[in-house]
């Protein structure tokens, strides 16, 4: 049967503005880094994709490496988008990515022009898509002239292979060097992404208040720490959950004893305010005005739906900010 989108899709979702730029982005948006990929059930991952679409979820985040395998990511979206999506290819927002190992050799790898240039087009043939809407460069490379990494992000814009430059995952030095490269050459940094959440916050250290100050948009990714802000783990790892599974990123060794204590603390709160801790972590990320989208990830619908539902309720009272600041410093 044809997909057809939900008419009512534009109804509840909240979208921001991304920095200075004429582009709105989702409050919440998701990502294709866990669940997505060869391995994973394609028609699982569809549901997901369809039921985004279907509650405003316009921004889908991708990067060349995405699977497991790497590629099979965008590969598994490019069939969504050629099968399902393509009436709706104006109303989506394509991200993808540059930076980490994808192919052996030294060309596969890091910031070079030559790495750059070729992941871009293997990500167009693999997403069967003529552009992106934003490419990134997915973490900063000492061993390459930043200038050359920026230059070959221009480029592809220049070339209508993209349509806005991101960037992830740079120390702040290099992050406001670059702004300043890519606005004086007309091609500004639309947004910046890296993690942000209850239990990682280095970011608030510099970076945030460095894109509020240049106009820059902040995506914040890991907004539940792989999952770690959520209920799942209280009580042992369970069954199934990215912790258990070894192609997972989240490490048994990260879910430490004050880890559980901290969470613990907050499903208090959450319950407190009517909602899932889940919920609540995702709130709070939202909360600081450089964000403009948290990207989630998301193993069903029932997590999808349930983490769309951080919605209904995004303000916090002085006092509630207080008592979550207590229990972070703790
Ligand atoms: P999250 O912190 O949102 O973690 C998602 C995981 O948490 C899910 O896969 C699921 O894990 C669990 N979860 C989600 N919702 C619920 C729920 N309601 N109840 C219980 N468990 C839940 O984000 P990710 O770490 O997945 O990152 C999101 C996106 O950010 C990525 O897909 C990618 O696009 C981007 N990213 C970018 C990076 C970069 O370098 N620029 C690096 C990392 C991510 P489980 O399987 O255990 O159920």
């Amino acid at each position: 049967m044809i997909y057809k989108a939900n008419e009512q899709r534009y109804s509840s979702m909240s979208y921001n503005k991304c920095g200075n730029s004429g582009l709105w982005l989702p409050a919440v948006s998701l990502g294709l880094w866990h669940n997505f990929g060869g391995t994973d059930c394609y028609e699982n991952g569809l549901e997901i994709v369809k039921y985004a679409f279907d509650h405003g979820i316009t921004h889908f985040d991708l990067a060349n490496n995405y699977g497991p395998p790497a590629g099979s990511a965008e590969e598994n979206f490019g069939r969504m988008l050629k099968k399902e999506f393509a009436p709706y290819r104006d109303e989506i927002i394509i991200t993808s990515k540059a930076g980490h190992l994808m192919w052996d050799g030294p060309y596969g790898d890091g910031g070079s022009r030559k790495y750059i240039m070729a992941s871009i087009d293997q990500t167009l043939k693999r997403l069967q898509t003529d552009y992106v809407d934003i490419f990134y460069s997915h973490r900063y490379d000492p061993n390459t002239p930043l200038d050359e990494t920026l230059q070959a992000l221009c480029d592809i814009v220049r070339q209508g292979k993209a349509l806005y430059i991101g960037l992830s995952k740079y120390p702040i030095d290099k992050l406001l060097y670059a702004f300043n490269f890519l606005k004086n050459a007309g091609t500004p940094c639309l947004v910046y992404q890296d993690k942000y959440n209850m239990l990682a916050r280095n970011v608030e250290e510099h970076h945030l208040h460095a894109v509020e100050t240049h106009g820059t948009g902040f995506v914040a990714f890991s907004p539940l720490a792989q999952g770690m802000l959520t209920d799942k783990y209280l009580h042992g790892i369970p069954k199934g959950s990215r912790a258990e599974r070894p192609e997972g990123f989240l490490k048994a060794e990260q879910i430490t004893d004050k880890v559980i204590t901290t969470v613990t603390r907050l499903q208090e709160i959450a319950q407190k305010r009517g909602q899932s801790t889940g919920q609540l972590a995702l709130a709070w990320v939202l909360h600081h005005t450089a964000v403009t989208s948290v990207i989630i990830g998301a193993r069903d619908v029932e997590q999808l739906k349930e983490n769309m539902e951080t919605l209904n309720h995004l303000s916090f009272t002085d006092d509630e900010i207080k008592k979550i600041e207590e229990i972070l410093q703790a």
